[in-house]
C-alpha cells in the first residue's frame, strides 16, 4: 500500500535516540547553593540563572554528586559555552524565571569559558511597584525589586516549623508608594543598624528573588529562605538609574532616627516650593536651624578649573577619582564603578555667597544632609559643599542673572 510505504521511509533506528545536545553561550547572572531549610538530610543543590545574548534567562541546577565537578569553574558574571543537559519543566510556586523549562547538569555536561562573549546586562528583572500592588493572590514567580528603605522594625524571633528565625519588617518606597517587606532568617544580617545608619541618606535596597504575598487586602514582599538575597546601595548601573528616576519625583527623604523601640524610622516630604522656607545664605552659614531651605540669589559663577563636576557614590557620599576611571567610596569602603555626577555653582545674595551643588541626578537633593552638617563640611573643604537645592531655585536665579 502506498500509505504504508511512506510511513516506513520516516522510521528512526533505536540507536539514534538521544537527548538533544543543546549548546548555549551564556553569562551566569546568579549562583547560589540551596539546602531545604526543613529537610533532615542536607542534600545540597547548586542553582544558577543563565542569560544569553538575547537577554533570555533560564534556571540551571547541579545536583550533589556533580557539584564538585563544576563548582570551581562557575562564578557570577562569568561567560561560558555549555552543552548537554537534561531539560525539565519549570513548575512550582517559586519559579525563578519565566522560561517554560529548567536545565539539569549531567555527568557529561561541558562548561568552557567564553571570554569573547560580552553581555553587559546584569540580569535583574525589576518588578514595578504598580505590578506588585495590583496582585490579588500570591504570585508564583519570584521577582526583583528596587526601592528606598524608609523604616526598619525589628521583631522578636518567630517560630518556623520548630526553628527560631529572626524577623524584620521593612517599609520600602518607590514610584510614590510604599510596600511592606518581611525578611526572615539570614537575610536580616545585611539589615543591621550599624550598616544602615552609616550612610548619609536612606539606603537603596535591591531585593533579589522575593515572593509577592497577598494577605487579605494587603500585598507584601517576603524572602524565600536560602534563595532570596538583599543588596544595600549596590554599585550597579540600575541603582544610578533608579536614583535618577526618583529625582523626577522630587521628594525629600529625611535620614533615619532610632525610636524608643529601637526601630529606624524616617519620613518623606513632598518637595513643593515653599516661600516660608527661604533663608539667606548668611543665615544658613550661621547654622541657626536644621532642615531643607531654599535660597533666592544669583548665580555668580559655575565653579571652573575643570572642577565643576563632582561625583557621588550611590550611597550619597561624594567621591573623587582615585586613578583613571576608578573611584573609591570611604563610606562603602570599596572601589566603585557607578557614580552620580553633580554640578557645582557659586551663588550669592545680599548677605553672602557660597558654593552649592546642583544635582544632575538625585543624591543629596532627595535625601539631603542638614544645612549645618553641610556647612561643617564647607568650612573644612571649600570645594565640597553639598546643599540640597530645589530646581525651581535654579530657574528663579537664571531669570535674574
Ligand atoms: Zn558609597
Amino acid at each position: 500500500m502506498q500509505l504504508q510505504n511512506n510511513m516506513e521511509d520516516k522510521v528512526d533506528s533505536i540507536k539514534c535516540i538521544t537527548a538533544w545536545k543543546w549548546r548555549l553561550r551564556v553569562k551566569i547572572v546568579r549562583l547560589w547553593f540551596y539546602t531545604d531549610p526543613l529537610a533532615e538530610d542536607n542534600e545540597k543543590l547548586l542553582h544558577m540563572i543563565l542569560m544569553d545574548q538575547n537577554l533570555d534567562k533560564i534556571q540551571a541546577t547541579v545536583k550533589e554528586p556533580y557539584i564538585s565537578m563544576f563548582v570551581d569553574d562557575l562564578y557570577v558574571g562569568g561567560a561560558f559555552c555549555m552543552t548537554s543537559f537534561s531539560v525539565v519543566p519549570n513548575i512550582g510556586i517559586m519559579k525563578m524565571t519565566h522560561h517554560r523549562f529548567k536545565l539539569l547538569f549531567q555527568k557529561g555536561t561541558t562548561v568552557i569559558p567564553e571570554p569573547s562573549l560580552q553581555i553587559r546586562d546584569s540580569g535583574f528583572s525589576f518588578c514595578s511597584m504598580f505590578e506588585i500592588l495590583e496582585k490579588k493572590s500570591d504570585y508564583h514567580y519570584l521577582i526583583d525589586f528596587i526601592g528606598v528603605i524608609t523604616s526598619v522594625r525589628h521583631q522578636t524571633e518567630v517560630d518556623y516549623y520548630g526553628k527560631k528565625l529572626k524577623l524584620m519588617i521593612l517599609e520600602i518606597y518607590a514610584d510614590g508608594k510604599k510596600v511592606q517587606c518581611n525578611v526572615f532568617g539570614k537575610c536580616c544580617d545585611s539589615l543591621d543598624n550599624s550598616i544602615l545608619m552609616k550612610f548619609e541618606r536612606l539606603p537603596v535596597i535591591v531585593l533579589q528573588s522575593f515572593k509577592i504575598k497577598v494577605y487579605g487586602d494587603e500585598v507584601c514582599l517576603q524572602n524565600v529562605l536560602n534563595v532570596s538575597d538583599i543588596l544595600i546601595n549596590p554599585d550597579l548601573q540600575e541603582t544610578v538609574r533608579f536614583l535618577e528616576r526618583l529625582d523626577v519625583a522630587s521628594y525629600h527623604f529625611f535620614s533615619f532616627k532610632k525610636n524608643i523601640h529601637g526601630s529606624l524610622v524616617s519620613y518623606i516630604n513632598h518637595d513643593s516650593f515653599d516661600w516660608r522656607r527661604i533663608r539667606t545664605i548668611q543665615l544658613i552659614q550661621q547654622k541657626m536651624e536644621n532642615g531643607f531651605f531654599f535660597v533666592a540669589g544669583k548665580i555668580k559663577q559655575v565653579v571652573g578649573d575643570g572642577h565643576w563636576w563632582s561625583f557621588s557614590c550611590v550611597c550619597g557620599h561624594s567621591v573623587q577619582k582615585h586613578s583613571h576611571d576608578n573611584f573609591y567610596c570611604q563610606v562603602c569602603d570599596k572601589n566603585i564603578d557607578n557614580v552620580i555626577a553633580r554640578v557645582k555653582i557659586i551663588v550669592e545674595d545680599s548677605t553672602s555667597s557660597g558654593i552649592f551643588v546642583l544635582l544632575n541626578a538625585a543624591a543629596t537633593k532627595l535625601f539631603g544632609k542638614s544645612c549645618s552638617v553641610a556647612l561643617d563640611q564647607f568650612q573644612k573643604e571649600l570645594n565640597d559643599f553639598n546643599h540640597p537645592l530645589h530646581p525651581a531655585f535654579f530657574e528663579l536665579v537664571v531669570g535674574k542673572e
